[in-house]
């Protein structure tokens, strides 16, 4: 596995130097795109690294799995999806355009940013301050790690320039998908994106996923399996946004990215892998991070399919 690893960086590296950072976070632009870095964890906890594997990057769309975990958990099922579709949308993830052209306004699905505002408006908490506290020690305790919290910098970058997400925000709240206060809501989804991870945390919480819900490192359930596999399931469909076919087709593994660089995969059984190359591609996926795991998935066999 470790020679595996390291000749998997190898050959993502030409295609991570193609990417760039995402700039219109502009905290995010500063980023070295010729980074790159590879974790896996098994079922049973042991692990392999590779490269940049311990260098802390921003969670972004990847905290879209874990507060869509939450928002179910809080809320049940059938309420959640009174608010936002299942179904794949196609566009990019930042698009606006479905919103009104789909009869009711829901947002298509909870990986994309409006879907994953939407969700943010159903997690439970007395302010925002609380749902962010009960969001991040969830996702400490998915990625077995106390230590996450989310970076002052990249929040404040992303809060004084996110004229997109408000956009979308304020059309939900019109059209009645969005609780509370707009402003609120996309406090708690700035700050949600904005949490400090590595290639190892992600390829934890992939592996706690792979064991539908329970953690490789301490054997306790932290979700149940239903949740497990619903999150998934959407993995699959839209993790990838538009590229999720493609990535379906030459990976073959349920994966959520984020514009910070990381993709988190799981392999149902077996492993979770996480990888981290902030150069990326035009649809805003890590460009060597999408052949690190294309390469892992190929040698090994992992496709799903
Ligand atoms: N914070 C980012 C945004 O709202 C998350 C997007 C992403 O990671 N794809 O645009």
């Amino acid at each position: 596995m470790q020679n595996l690893l390291d000749d998997a960086i190898k050959y993502g590296k030409k295609f991570a130097v193609q990417g760039k950072p995402a700039t219109y976070i502009p905290e995010l632009s500063k980023a070295d795109p010729g980074m790159l870095g590879v974790a896996v964890v098994n079922v049973s906890g042991q692990s392999w690294k590779s490269g940049d594997y311990d260098s802390p990057f921003t969670i972004q769309s990847i905290s879209k799995v874990a507060a869509l975990m939450l928002a179910v958990m809080d809320r049940g099922e059938d309420y959640v999806f009174s608010k936002v579709g299942m179904e794949p949308t196609g566009d990019p993830f930042n698009s606006i355009i479905k919103l009104e052209t789909i009869r009711t306004s829901k947002p298509l699905n909870p990986m994309i940013n409006a879907g994953a505002i939407a969700v943010d408006s159903l997690i439970a908490g007395k302010n925002t301050e609380d749902k962010i506290n009960r969001l991040i020690s969830f996702i400490r305790q998915l990625c077995h790690n106390d230590k996450i919290c989310y970076d002052e910098d990249v929040y404040k970058s992303e809060s004084s320039t996110g004229f997109r997400n408000r956009a979308l925000a304020n059309f939900m709240k019109d059209a009645g998908i969005i609780e509370g206060e707009v402003e609120e809501v996309l406090d708690l989804y700035f700050k949600q994106c904005s949490i400090k991870v590595n290639a190892v945390d992600i390829a934890l919480m992939g592996a706690t996923l792979a064991e539908d819900g329970i953690s490789p490192i301490t054997g306790k359930r932290l979700i149940p399996r239903s949740i497990a596999r619903l999150v998934k399931t959407f993995m699959v469909t839209c993790g990838m946004y538009d590229a999720s076919g493609e990535f379906a087709v030459r990976v073959g593994l349920p994966a959520k990215s984020g514009v910070g660089g990381g993709i988190m995969a799981t392999v149902p059984g077996k492993m979770g892998i996480g990888v981290f190359g902030p150069g990326l591609d035009e649809k805003g996926n890590s460009a060597g991070g999408i052949k690190v795991l294309e390469y892992i998935s190929n040698k090994l066999d992992l496709s799903i399919f």
